[in-house]
């Protein structure tokens, strides 16, 4: 079957084959073809040899984490049935099974040695056919067929608003205003889900607002501020104090000014896998007064459990009928696995790319 793999630790060696052998599965799992999967930054790091480890014995690692397919072989007596749009979640539990990892909670294991699909020691999603355990599966409705290949990366916003909500029942919190920094594929439906729920966004990014998140972010409702004229300490004035700050430029250097703008009681997610060394010297003295003072509170998001892409699918649902076609415009390029290498080169009209399989 064809799949795209990398040699992990190897810069660039990512190749197309068509040789790697079909997965059979094990009895109680499900075969399913891969229509779509996307491409993310995590997916380019990889591919940069910035981190990523192959299974044991594999000489290479089939990529891809954000995955939509369809069942060609359910197993016998369980709830799927051939013909099932399903989303796979990313990550398996650690071998010494600790607590987390025995409650279905992988995305918080204790131990640090879950394995994750085209990340961490297992093969990912950008292959022909992959098996897995519908335990693992999440159904999504026909209808979200143009769509779907987005509830993975969704699926970890899911996480951290919903934990960034709990750790706010602490206080009488009823948020009004939240700042997304990034207006890539994470920070948009950051925006979108904040704003399903209510909120009022503001979407700060580099770029004028007439770029294509820019156009996105206010076609869904969202305030879009360049940070090419306003820098992010400069935003709380412009819009209004920050009850809730999502991070996702990707860029290490926009940390600390994320934190530094929340606002009293604020809850900062750090949403970014920052790749690389990047040094800053901070005034530790001033950042925690800040926080004191403030009770402000910062909190990193990474990975979900399959509620969260339960979530994030009922969320896409709702958002095609809310904003009928925003997330297809989401969707900036459509290529085939063939050309997979064109997929990880970003241009600057990229949103999300998409490779397909059919
Ligand atoms: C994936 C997560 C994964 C993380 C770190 C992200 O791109 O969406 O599932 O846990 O990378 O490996």
């Amino acid at each position: 079957m064809r799949a795209v793999t990398v040699i992990p630790g190897r810069a660039h060696s990512l190749t197309v084959r068509d040789d790697v052998p079909e997965p059979s599965g094990d009895e109680g799992q499900a075969l399913v073809r891969i229509l779509e999967t996307g491409v993310c930054g995590t997916d380019v790091d990889i591919e940069a040899a910035q981190f990523g480890d192959a299974p044991p014995g594999s000489p290479y690692l089939i990529l891809g984490h954000e995955n939509l397919g369809v069942v060609e072989k359910p197993p016998a007596g369980g709830a799927l049935q051939r013909g099932d749009l399903v989303v796979a979640t990313v990550r398996r539990p650690c071998p010494e099974r600790c607590r987390a990892c025995v409650e279905g909670q992988q995305d918080m294991c204790l131990s640090g040695h879950y394995l994750e699909r085209g990340i961490k020691g297992l093969h990912g999603f950008m292959s022909d056919l992959y098996a897995e355990s519908p335990h693992y599966l999440v159904r999504v409705p026909p209808s979200m067929r143009p769509i779907a290949v987005l509830v993975e990366p969704l699926s970890f916003i899911e996480k951290g608003i919903e934990q960034a909500l709990r750790i706010q029942q602490r206080l009488v919190y009823e948020p009004g205003h939240a700042l997304v920094l990034g207006a890539g594929p994470i920070g948009l439906l950051a925006g979108l889900v904040l704003t399903l729920r209510g909120v009022r966004v503001t979407l700060a990014s580099r770029g004028a607002s007439d770029r294509p998140g820019g156009r996105l972010a206010e076609d869904a409702g969202m305030r879009y501020v360049s940070t090419d004229a306003t820098p992010v300490d400069r935003i709380p004035a412009l819009a209004g104090p920050i009850d809730v700050l999502f991070e996702s430029t990707g860029a290490a250097s926009m940390v600390l000014p994320a934190i530094g703008a929340l606002g009293l009681n604020g809850v900062c997610i750090l949403g970014s896998v920052t790749a690389g060394a990047k040094k800053t010297e901070v005034d530790v003295a001033a950042f925690n007064q800040s926080m004191v003072l403030g009770n402000r509170v910062v909190i990193g998001t990474v990975n979900a459990a399959i509620r969260h892409f339960e979530a994030a699918a009922r969320d896409l649902a709702t958002a095609q009928v809310r904003f009928p076609g925003w997330l297809e415009r989401m969707i900036t390029r459509r290529l085939p696995v063939k050309d997979a290498r064109q997929a990880f080169e970003r241009g600057p009209a990229d949103i999300k790319s998409v490779l397909r399989f059919d």
